[in-house]
């Protein structure tokens, strides 16, 4: 790409010192300095609408959050082998969120830095629990970088090791299957990965998805009952992962799994949690914890700390005062509606899906035979980078814009995100 003399400086300094394996987004990469809300501006000036960090959940820099962060800096930070009641006012709080048929009184909490921490911890007190080893996700699933957590992340690619005992299973994507009772589609597959597994003398730990389903292409609905009994009749634990569809995003719901009804027996968080600051968690059962905790002994030195839960607890708190669930659940469903009007003007778009502001916008070739159109929605995301709108693309073809704006969102934006759509559309077609 012809790169301008700074863009193009800063790209070869990455180059030089930083490991290979990042990867950036765009063909003329984005150079950031500043955001607020749901905007972000780069160094020449230019304004941009971010669909798509739910890590900003609450809005980028948000100020109840630096300053949470500033004034127990200057107080205290030290570490969960000492007293302290930040963490155990904002577990109370945090818990209170959980849906009505969940006892918040049954669950533990555990706290790290980031989502594959809280996933790896996941997957080790699954083993504890069960003394299985068999996991089961799905074909394009992102649980996290650490040895294990990557071992159930297949969205990887094929260079990243699947784990011996883990069976990868298609999402229940019902667009894709053009299955209307997909709910028990996938509690067959489930049912039958199970009795695979154990038919080879491994025997089933538990099942870990995130209950959207992000990463395979955006998959809002209530369909997972079927599939979590089946997962607790064969004696295994249901992890949801919530780092992607938690914390008022999907604006029924606080949490993503409580669409589906259905009870966890673990819970982790992780991006929006603390608007920034690494601060992730792990909700568990005490029961299903107890078979680890009371062997192993868990310290994570930053996890839990008094500044990161100073954070998570801002976050809690703005969410609430400036009512982002209610407000995520109208604007959701009013981008749901603008988005899906382009799908009807638009053959390129086969299907558009959302729950609150998370939104699968997807591209075909040919709305009859659904056939993906991978180029068109790479191409898409480079003309929406022109029109001051970022996003990028998820699903097992990569062809599902994912548009997961921070919360604060508004009709504006809509209007601006559904005219360079538009826009970007005509120009590609
Ligand atoms: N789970 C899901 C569903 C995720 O999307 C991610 C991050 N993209 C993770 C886990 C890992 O989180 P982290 O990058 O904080 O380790």
């Amino acid at each position: 790409a012809d790169l301008d003399p700074q863009t193009r400086r800063l790209t070869e300094r990455r180059d030089d010192v930083l490991g290979g394996s990042y990867r950036l987004f765009y063909r003329k990469p984005v150079h950031l300095v500043r955001g607020e809300g749901q905007y972000l501006w780069d160094a020449e000036g230019q304004k941009y609408l971010d669909m798509y960090n739910n890590v900003a959940s609450i809005g980028h820099a948000h100020p109840a959050v630096a300053q949470a962060v500033h004034s127990q800096m200057l107080r205290l930070n030290t570490h969960t082998r000492y007293l302290h009641e930040r963490i155990l006012d904002y577990t109370d709080d945090l818990l209170a969120t959980l849906p009505q048929y969940l006892d918040a009184g049954d669950f533990k909490a555990m706290y790290m830095c980031t989502g594959s921490e809280a996933n790896d911890l996941a997957l080790r007190v699954a083993k504890a629990h069960t003394g299985g080893t068999g996991l089961i996700a799905t074909t394009e699933a992102y649980h996290g970088n650490s040895e294990l957590s990557s071992s159930v992340s297949p969205a990887l690619g094929s260079g990243q090791p699947i784990g011996e005992h883990v069976w990868l299973l298609p999402a229940p994507d019902r667009y894709r299957t053009g299955v209307a009772e997909i709910g028990a589609w996938f509690a067959e597959r489930i049912r039958a990965a199970i009795a695979d597994m154990e038919s080879k003398g491994v025997r089933f730990a538990g099942f870990i998805a995130d209950s959207i389903f992000s990463s395979d292409g955006v998959l809002p609905g209530s369909y997972l009952k079927e599939a979590v009994d089946a997962v607790h009749s064969a004696g295994g634990v249901f992890i949801a992962d919530e780092v992607q569809p938690g914390f008022a995003r999907t604006g029924d719901q606080f949490w993503g799994f409580a669409a589906h009804g259905v009870t966890p027996d673990i819970i982790t968080t992780g991006k929006p949690m603390g608007n920034g600051i690494p601060v992730s968690g792990l909700f568990a059962k005490a029961d299903v914890l107890a078979s680890f905790s009371d062997t192993v002994p868990y310290f994570n030195t930053f996890g839990g700390n008094p500044v990161s839960m100073a954070a998570a607890q801002a976050v809690l708190d703005v969410i609430r005062a400036e009512g982002l669930q209610e407000h995520a659940k109208e604007l959701g469903a009013a981008a749901l509606t603008r988005f899906a009007q382009l799908g009807d003007a638009h053959d390129s778009v086969g299907d558009v899906r959302g729950a609150g502001l998370f939104i699968g916008f997807e591209l075909v070739k040919d709305r009859s035979t659904k056939e993906p159109d991978r180029e068109l929605a790479l191409n898409l995301l480079e003309e929406l980078r022109q029109r001051g709108v970022l996003t990028s693309v998820a699903g097992p073809h990569g062809n599902v814009l994912k548009l997961r704006p921070p919360l604060p969102f508004t009709h504006t934006d809509i209007d601006w995100a559904s005219e360079a759509l538009d826009v970007s559309l005509k120009a590609l077609s």
